[in-house]
């Protein structure tokens, strides 16, 4: 074991996650927790159920703090992030947070363009560069940001939210090869249709027809191939997108 893997202190490894009081993000800190590692949790406005999920990570041994925030606002992000970081030094960083605000192009608002952008886009640059140097300090990192298939292929109705995944694609890429030399990784995971609230109103049974393994993906799928991505085993794996959508054409 090299001496700047976090498993040489593995009782205070910290996690942060955004996103992380519903859907893909909840499964993510559950089993990064049972990885292992303690959970910096965010999330935007659902107390109830951030605390619902702080105390299941509680329960299985480790810590958890409560860090609620907008990723898409520079100010709230680097408010709250700039004493977190230098308490519990967080190794890990999951870009997960989110929502899509659908519609045609040709009739889509200012509002839904630039909210998509900001949450995905604009979150992931305010959240990563409040980690990063302190990353960069202590010559070890593992990023993981939340993109979808959607930045991968073309999808009706969601012209905003492909081109934040996409860009999101783009600077996984070019901030992998960045920090390549200072250990620390950057990666993508890009799932299909997932089950959860963003799917709720989707008709499911016609969407599992379009899926070659003919199922919807659960959230665990998705936390899974986090969980392998942030692990020593993925050590030399940087740059890269890892699919999650049950063999949909990407
Ligand atoms: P979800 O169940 O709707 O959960 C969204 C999470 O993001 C919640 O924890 C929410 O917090 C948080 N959030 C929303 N806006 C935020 C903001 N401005 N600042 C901080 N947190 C914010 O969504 P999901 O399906 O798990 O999606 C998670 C990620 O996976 C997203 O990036 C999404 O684009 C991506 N994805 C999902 C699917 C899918 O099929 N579900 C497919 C591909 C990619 P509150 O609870 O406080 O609102």
């Amino acid at each position: 074991m090299r001496p700047d893997t976090p498993n040489t202190f593995h009782s205070e490894r910290f996690a942060l996650i955004t996103g992380a009081s519903r859907g893909i993000g909840r499964s993510i800190a559950l089993q990064l927790a049972e990885d292992g590692y303690s959970i910096l949790l965010n999330y935007h406005s659902r107390n109830d159920a951030a605390e619902n999920v702080r105390e299941q990570i509680i329960d299985l041994g480790q810590q958890c703090h409560l860090v609620p925030f907008d990723v898409s606002s520079a100010k709230e992000t680097t408010e709250c992030l700039s004493d977190i970081v230098k308490q519990f030094d967080p190794s890990v960083v999951v870009n997960n947070a989110g929502f899509a605000r659908d519609g045609l192009l040709a009739m889509m608002s200012d509002e839904q363009w630039n909210d998509v952008l900001a949450v995905h886009l604009n979150g992931f640059y305010h959240v990563t560069r409040a980690v990063l140097p302190r990353m960069i300090r202590k010559r070890y990192g593992r990023i993981v940001n939340i993109v979808s298939i959607s930045g991968q292929t073309g999808v009706a109705g969601q012209v905003n939210y492909s081109a934040a995944k996409a860009g999101i694609i783009g600077a996984t890429r070019s901030l992998a090869v960045e920090v390549a030399r200072r250990n620390i990784t950057v990666n993508a995971v890009a799932p299909g249709f997932i089950d959860t609230e963003m799917l709720s109103e989707l008709p499911s049974d016609e969407i599992q027809k379009t899926i070659p393994m003919r199922r919807i993906g659960s959230p665990e799928d998705v936390a899974h191939a986090v969980s392998f991505l942030v692990s020593e085993k993925a050590s030399y794996i940087t740059g890269q997108v890892l699919a999650v959508n049950g063999g949909l054409y990407t």
